[in-house]
């Protein structure tokens, strides 16, 4: 399958061909229905397809669409997985299950977040521990998501942001915008205020289908940091820990963490990696965000930002409601030939790796 292939224009398109690929690579499949519907009418599901012993102890877990609009690469990567020929050379003993949009509504509608607005990754908290506060976040809560888009108010609140960084620093400031928060539902990075259908229908799904696991290796597919078409594999696992170890071990010292000074990722508890740490207390979790990069990241948080005021202040059907859109499907979505070749490359290298790593385990 050619790198271009692997890629769809639209949900719809990104389903119809995962579910081919499976077909094709003798995977079973199961689909999950998502209550909503898409922007076409059309029927959304988190799918699920399986390769291997069903009593597996050993699982390459990849999961896409956690930050929906982010699902036009993740579904990608796990499309030329599906499609490589690489199911068939799999070590005796194990199996892979690639989960197919986490967040379907997200990723139909174009939206990073889900039904509610929440961010799934800021979702995978323990809902009855309380919420962590962001003071940071509450102080630049309008700043961020004004509720006009008109030149002047952009201007004023892109000095005002950019103020709050060079006095605040880049701690403070990745602190207050991206750790996530949990007080305003109508912001970004919004944790929600419950277990969101994602991550309820996640839980379930794996407590149910790796019940036998041992040894888990989880790739969850991202987009939208980092340098352009690159994959940094980024994981929530504390540095020092053996999980993060084991991550060096298996990928190389390109793997990061939120304890190794890189200024890229926040610790934030609520990503999908805790929660397949939680979900499978028996297994050994060796999980990582591989996070693809598109725009710098002044051009990704503004076309989110310009999202979000759609959402509540706009008319997706109108010209600007559509030109924002595209705005933001070209934060997270990079389109080019050569960009869709790194992501297909690195996706094959990534999920190549977590295979021989188990085999070796
Ligand atoms: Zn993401």
């Amino acid at each position: 399958m050619r790198p271009d292939d692997c890629f769809s224009p639209d949900y719809g398109s990104a389903r119809r061909r995962f579910l081919d690929a499976s077909a094709a690579a003798g995977a079973t499949t199961e689909a999950i229905a998502h209550p909503g519907r898409g922007p076409g009418g059309e029927a959304l599901a988190m799918d699920v397809a399986w390769f291997g012993p069903a009593d597996a102890e050993r699982v390459l877990l990849t999961c896409s669409a956690t930050h929906g609009i982010e699902g036009f690469c993740g579904s990608a990567g796990q499309i030329a997985w599906l499609a490589g020929g690489r199911l068939r050379e799999l070590p005796p003993g194990i199996a892979c299950m690639a989960v197919h949009a986490v967040n379907p509504y997200g990723f139909a509608w174009q939206r990073r977040v889900n039904e509610d607005n929440v961010d799934l990754n800021r979702n995978f908290i323990d809902h009855a521990a309380g919420y962590p506060e962001n003071a940071g976040y509450d102080e630049l809560a309008e700043t961020l998501c004004p509720r006009s888009l008109d030149e002047e108010t952009l201007a004023a609140t892109q000095r005002a942001l950019e103020a709050f960084e060079a006095e605040r620093g880049p701690t403070a400031w990745l602190n207050a915008v991206v750790k996530g928060q949990y007080r305003h539902a109508d912001g970004l990075f919004y944790g929600g205020r419950a277990a969101a259908w994602s991550n309820r229908t996640l839980r379930a799904l794996l407590g149910r289908r790796l019940g036998a696991a041992r040894q888990v290796a989880y790739i969850d597919f991202h987009s939208g940091l980092g340098p352009s078409g690159y994959g940094e594999p980024m994981s929530s696992h504390p540095y020092g820990s053996a999980a993060f170890r084991r991550l060096r071990d298996w990928y190389g010292d390109e793997v990061t963490s939120t304890g190794d000074g890189s200024m890229n990722f926040v610790e934030n508890d609520g990503d999908s990696i805790n929660a397949v740490v939680e979900s499978l207390p028996q297994a050994e979790v060796t999980g990582i965000c591989l996070e693809f990069g598109t725009l710098p990241e002044w051009d990704v948080l503004n076309a989110m930002r310009r999202e979000n005021w759609l959402q509540f202040h706009g008319d997706r059907e109108s010209r600007q409601g559509r030109d924002i859109v595209a705005g933001l499907r070209a934060a997270f979505y990079g389109e080019t030939p050569a960009w869709k070749r790194s992501i297909v490359e690195r996706s094959l290298e990534m999920q190549a790796k977590a295979v021989a790593a188990l085999a070796a385990s």
